[in-house]
């Protein structure tokens, strides 16, 4: 019976599956499409809870089957309290000819995040406290959000802010602050080990692209790549979640888990410009998850367009991942990182700044760090007095080949330091080639009995 007719296809190995998944993604215009999913996810006024983010997991679960929890407000979490609820339909303000000067309808950003409602009639003067501007980028709004002290406020460009004339304005914002839960959502894809890596990202913001869109986006096209792997060893567990609140709830409920099981994770977040790759440790600063991002970087970009940092307490869900009690191995494999941007946190953060070529080959990036996960193990040579006779064993090649990145070089590097105490990355960087192109060579010493997977090793 041919294939055609329905027989089994061969299952490959994940290393070979991956290969296939990178080759899509050109060809498939996967970049173009995580665009498109972030340009319909845009418009959607996110914040820390509230409809903005069930809308954004429903949209996200047309990729991802997500198990979305809600957590009432008032639940404690760790030295945190779940916060009400924050909903809003309209908010402007209107000059006394009736034009809606500042619209929340044009840009969701106008409106300070989590801005208890307010009607009133007041001066220019009186409304001024409430405005925020960025005089030093004067034509882009700002993001700005209070979850944890009561305000209103609006958020307009300085340039805007400076012209506004004296008068009489009536301001309205049509929130509503009530109990209700914060909502989270997770996905797991199951592996034959139960050894887990997580992918992390936030689902808080509002039209902002690259802090923060470009993350879910991301996630989500990477969920899709691994669900169609025909094999994996490890499980990967995804958490799409409000920033900071929401990891501290994903860990309240996960964090023993992840304790005991984690062997990588990433917060995935700042991954659609096109600017250069960088990526910030784990706070233990030598764990899985640093070792296998600095080697994919550097075999995945060029040299220049490389930034490493060791850990530092700002930033986003990693400073809760990797905070003292859980200790995680939780490093973050960005693109142009928050905070050093100048479109950071402000209305130039769109999806103009977010490229198909920057998601492109982010995406491209993540499935290395998986493929090195999945390659990565600790094998043991069977010949360890003296080198195996690699022709009797039919690894030779019939013509001399002297090239360094050759098969043969690869094979020796394997038969040389598999010795229970190198891991296969190690021994990757020892040749000073990427892990990825020792899948055949393994794979054919393995068959030939030369050597075999310690065990332990997930
Ligand atoms: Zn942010």
């Amino acid at each position: 019976m041919s294939r055609a007719e329905g027989a089994p296809r061969e299952v490959g190995a994940p290393d070979e599956a991956l290969d296939l998944a990178l080759e899509r993604i050109a060809r498939e215009s996967l970049g173009e499409r995580m665009h498109e999913l972030m340009a319909r996810l845009f418009p959607i006024c996110r914040s820390s809870t509230g409809d903005g983010v069930r809308e954004t997991l429903r949209f996200l679960g047309e990729l991802v089957p997500l198990d979305v929890w809600e957590i009432p407000t008032g639940t404690q979490v760790f030295d945190w309290t779940v916060p009400k609820e924050w909903n809003i339909r309209d908010a402007y303000v209107r000059d006394a000819a009736g034009r809606r000067v500042i619209d929340f309808r044009r840009s969701n950003l106008h409106v300070l995040g989590y801005s208890v409602p307010v009607a009133a009639r007041m001066t220019r003067d009186e409304l001024r406290p409430h405005l925020h501007s960025l005089p030093e980028q004067p034509d882009a709004i700002p993001y700005r959000t209070s979850v944890y002290e009561p305000r209103w406020g609006f958020c307009v460009a300085h340039r805007q802010l400076a012209s506004l004339p004296d008068g009489t304005y009536d301001v309205r914002i049509d929130s509503t602050l009530e109990d209700g839960s914060l909502t989270l959502g997770e996905a797991v894809l199951e592996g034959e080990s139960d050894r887990e890596v997580l992918f992390s990202t936030y689902v808080c913001h509002p039209s902002l692209c690259n802090d923060n869109l470009s993350g879910p986006v991301l996630l989500a096209y990477l969920y899709q790549a691994l669900r169609d792997l025909p094999r994996r060893r490890y499980t990967y567990r995804f958490a799409f979640v409000p920033e900071t609140i929401g990891a501290l709830a994903f860990l309240s409920r996960r964090g023993e888990r992840l304790r005991s099981h984690l062997d990588a994770g990433y917060v995935v977040t700042c991954v659609g410009d096109p600017g250069p790759y960088t990526y910030k440790r784990s706070r233990r600063g030598d764990t899985l998850a640093d070792k296998v991002a600095s080697h994919v970087l550097r075999h995945h970009a060029s040299s220049e367009s490389i930034r490493i940092h060791d850990f530092f307490p700002l930033g986003s869900d990693e400073r809760q991942y990797c905070s003292p009690g859980f200790d995680l191995p939780v490093g973050s494999l960005m693109r142009s990182m928050y905070l050093t941007y100048p479109e950071y946190h402000t209305s130039l953060d769109d999806l103009e700044l977010v490229t198909p070529t920057g998601l492109a080959s982010s995406l491209a990036a993540y499935l290395r760090l998986v493929q090195v996960l999945e390659l990565d193990r600790t094998y043991v040579a069977a010949v360890t007095h003296g080198e195996p006779h690699l022709a009797r064993h039919g690894l030779y090649p019939t013509l001399s080949d002297k090239r360094k990145d050759s098969e043969v070089t690869r094979i020796r590097y394997l038969i040389t330091f598999s010795d229970g105490r190198h891991d296969l990355l190690d021994i990757a960087e020892r040749a000073g080639e990427p892990i990825w192109t020792f899948g055949p060579a393994v794979r054919r010493l393995l068959a030939a009995g030369l050597l075999h997977a310690q065990e332990g090793s997930p």
